[in-house]
């Protein structure tokens, strides 16, 4: 058990379980993940607060509550190919490789992206693929995917994404301004693959997303 073991725990109970989060998987990946291992040396006796944090190259790892809310929305069951667009810190990444069979996901900053990697070794996880470039490109050698998540915001829903995302399949996708987005979840339909349903999950602010379905800079 780590020292941080109360505080995480703590963070579960006041911030998620509190707030609308009921998947019990998420709530126990989420008090079993290190996530002070993901931050900063400076800021670790913040690692637990409700709030995002600054990491490397200007970004930010997400809040706790937003890691949680975007995950329960994949509806998860351990099966599924997932592709993330935004590594960063690869917190949000070891809670996805808890939750699923592989996670591909794409940081286009080379830096964070190493960084990651060590950690997720680190972890014992073997079913994550890193890749470094513009994510708005999607994964197309590995689709499609059962779920996709991008933890940028983009200017609209990214469209070489929604066509990696497989029948049945969940996106979620902050989409808006560059200083405030919505929270999209989007479905393609089982019987009809060819029909997408979009719900509102609420208002956020997320980094941009940088690239072809991004901004230019
Ligand atoms: N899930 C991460 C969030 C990091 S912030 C975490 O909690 O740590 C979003 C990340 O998206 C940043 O690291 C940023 O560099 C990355 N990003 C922005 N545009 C991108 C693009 N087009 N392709 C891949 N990554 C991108």
């Amino acid at each position: 058990m780590d020292r941080y073991k109360k505080q995480r725990t703590r963070m579960v109970e006041t911030q998620i379980k509190a707030r609308d989060i009921t998947d019990i998987r998420v709530l126990k990946v989420m008090d079993t993940i290190p996530r002070h291992l993901f931050i900063d040396e400076g800021l670790i006796d913040q690692a637990y607060n409700d709030s995002p944090l600054p990491i490397d190259g200007h970004q930010t790892i997400s809040q706790p509550y937003i890691v949680a809310l975007m995950t329960q929305a994949l509806e998860l069951k351990g099966n599924e190919r997932i592709l993330e667009i935004g590594t960063g810190s690869g917190y949000q990444t070891a809670v996805l490789a808890s939750l699923a069979d592989r996670v591909f996901s794409i940081e286009r900053i080379a830096s964070l992206s190493a960084n990651a990697r060590k950690i997720i070794d680190k972890l014992n996880f073997y079913n994550v693929a890193l890749r470094v470039g513009d994510g708005s490109y999607g994964w197309k050698d590995e689709a499609p995917f059962d779920a996709i998540i991008t933890t940028a915001a983009a200017p609209e829903i990214p469209q070489y994404l929604i066509e990696q995302l497989a029948a049945g399949g969940r996106m979620v996708v902050p989409v808006g301004s560059r200083d405030v987005q919505t929270l999209y979840k989007l479905t393609r339909s089982l019987e009809n693959p060819q029909e997408i349903t979009r719900e509102d999950l609420g208002e956020c602010r997320f980094v941009s997303l940088i690239g072809e379905s991004g901004w230019k800079k």
